[in-house]
């Protein structure tokens, strides 16, 4: 390699930044974990490659009795997938990070490393359906015991957490209802009833909420959802301390094989580096969306965590710094809410807006819960967290604000009078 003699030799390790924990987030989105190989790339380089090889069968040796610190197997480490980890775990500023296939795995591999037969667990009783399956269908029959509570009501966590627990897992804000919890006050009572805190922090993105320093224990990701945010790939990944995750977590991730794909974790590591700057234009649009579907009366409540409304409107701005890209509303008619079918009239009269179950993507979409994510709650469970057939989930993309409300009001002028 030849150095140029005339000019002044850059700063850190080759002349690349050296990662500055002082950094902001957009930075850290753009440059954490970045470990350039000698070809001097400007974009990461994708390993993609299932395993490596020694130069000698000692070296194999060496690395087999975890002498030499190396990549032996993708299954265990790959250098994309640890950039992709490295990247989140800065923007989260957590101490360790584990990238996982999806966002599934990652909830199952958390607590697969946290419970045992006999094990109790307490959720918030709006988190995601298939956490719910997981729980009841899957850990049920290995002799866990699961006690929900509503999980914005921290009366309701002190009453549950009078009896000793394992482990606590909620989402704040809630999905659909964007009930808040309150992490500091449910943290508290889940450690004094000896429970580790797991916050599926999905909604609000590492950008918008760090639930660590509030007193929550490990966050968890679908990173299918705004870390990529462009509907490309599935992923996930949990974050908590070293000992947790580089210890029984990646036991299990090591040996039961939910391994995030090196080509996968390329693509979301891209997607980090737009993620703060997408995210914060989703909000901020989401709110302004909220503000104006509250005015018109073909609409009847709008639940967003940042707008006035919302009741929980003062402890979402302590805990959040963005009330986040989702809105969620009730169609009405004539003053009462929609039935199925008048809420699935304005649906299908939506052009740009497209009719799909996820969220976070840079498209809009929109979602009818009670026949799709939340059918398994059951009318009861439903109207327990205040879904009914005339609440549309929104999930606000990157298009133009004015765009987005023609779209809106054109397909709520659709809906038949009553
Ligand atoms: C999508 C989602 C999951 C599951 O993630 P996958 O990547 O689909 O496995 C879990 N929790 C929440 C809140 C989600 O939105």
């Amino acid at each position: 390699m030849t150095t140029s003699t005339t000019r002044p030799a850059c700063p850190g390790p080759g002349g690349y930044p050296e990662p500055d924990p002082t950094w902001g987030s957009a930075t850290h989105a753009v440059h954490a974990g970045h470990e350039r190989t000698e070809f001097h790339e400007t974009s990461e380089a994708l390993f993609l490659t299932q395993g490596f090889v020694y130069a000698a069968a000692a070296d194999a040796e060496a690395a087999f009795e975890g002498e030499a610190d190396r990549f032996t197997y993708s299954r265990y480490e790959n250098p994309t997938v640890r950039t992709f980890e490295e990247r989140l775990r800065a923007l989260e500023g957590a101490e360790a990070c584990a990238a996982t296939a999806t966002g599934m795995s990652a909830i199952f591999s958390t607590l697969a490393a946290l419970v045992r037969s006999g094990s109790r667990v307490v959720v918030g009783r709006a988190v995601f359906g298939s956490t719910i399956t997981l729980l009841e269908d899957i850990l049920g029959g290995w002799g866990v015991v699961t006690d929900y509570v509503d999980a914005h009501d921290l009366e309701d966590w002190r009453r549950a957490l009078a009896t000793p627990a394992d482990v606590v897992l909620f989402e704040t804000p809630s999905n659909p209802m964007q009930d808040i919890v309150d992490v500091a006050g449910v943290s508290a009572l889940a450690h004094a009833a000896g429970a580790v805190v797991v916050v599926d922090n999905v909604f609000a993105t590492p950008v918008l909420q760090r639930v660590l320093p509030q007193g929550a224990d490990i966050v968890v990701y679908s990173a299918t959802k705004h870390i990529d945010g462009q509907g490309r790939t599935m992923g996930g990944a949990v974050l908590g301390s070293r000992e947790f995750v580089e210890g029984p977590l990646r036991l299990i991730l090591r040996n039961t094989g939910p391994t995030l794909s090196p080509f996968n974790a390329w693509v979301l590591l891209k997607g980090l580096e737009t993620m703060p700057l997408r995210v914060r234009a989703q909000s901020d649009a989401a709110l302004e969306l909220a503000r104006w579907l509250e005015t018109l009366p073909r609409v009847g409540c709008v639940r967003h965590p940042f707008l006035d409304s919302h009741p929980q409107a003062a402890l979402a701005r302590a805990q959040m710094s963005g009330g986040g890209s989702v809105v969620t509303f009730d169609v009405s008619v004539g003053g009462r809410p929609a039935t199925r079918e008048e809420t699935f009239t304005f649906l299908d009269a939506l052009r740009l807006v497209l009719i799909s179950n996820n969220l976070g993507d840079a498209k809009s979409m929109v979602t009818h819960p009670a026949t799709t994510t939340h059918r398994r709650l059951g009318p009861d469970g439903r109207a327990r967290v205040g879904i009914s057939d005339a609440t549309v989930r929104l999930s606000v993309g990157l298009e133009e604000p004015a765009d987005l409300r023609a779209d809106l009001a054109q397909a709520l002028a659709a809906v038949p009078a009553a």
